[in-house]
């Protein structure tokens, strides 16, 4: 096993959480079903799925819909978020930068469907996904 998600032991949970909402997608356009399940530091999983527009560009993602409802519920601090999809499920760029905002060192939990290794998924660092990101300080909230 990866070695960083053996430091997320409720990673199980949490592929399972954007497994989940993945079927609550409403992607008409794509067909290209997203779940994304996001770890707070105290443990609790909020999620999101992929919502499309007919006006595309009005589209979010399923991660931003996982952290829009986890900072709505009062909870900025993350250990992890897991993606899921039948491909290959590494965030869009908007997604990396809207992540940094919050955790930029945060494991992210790559779970394709179409995988053999569906059950031992790869991790990466957001930092890898987005080096040298662009950031404002926020100060102490
Ligand atoms: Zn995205």
């Amino acid at each position: 096993m990866n070695l960083t998600l053996a430091r997320i032991p409720e990673w199980i949970a949490l592929r399972d959480a954007a497994r989940k909402v993945r079927e609550k997608a409403w992607a008409p356009y794509s067909k290209y079903h997203v779940g994304a399940a996001v770890l707070t530091d105290s443990g609790e999983i909020f999620t999101g799925c992929n919502v499309e527009n007919a006006s595309y560009g009005l589209t979010i993602c399923a991660e931003r819909v996982a952290v829009c409802s986890a900072v709505a519920h009062g909870y900025r601090d993350f250990r992890a978020i897991c993606i899921s999809l039948t491909g290959v499920p590494v965030p869009c760029g908007a997604c990396r930068q809207f992540l940094m905002e919050f955790s930029p060192q945060l494991p992210v939990i790559l779970d394709n469907l179409d995988s053999a290794g569906a059950n031992d998924p790869e991790v990466v660092l957001l930092s890898e996904l987005l080096p040298r990101a662009f950031r404002l300080d926020h100060g102490s909230l």
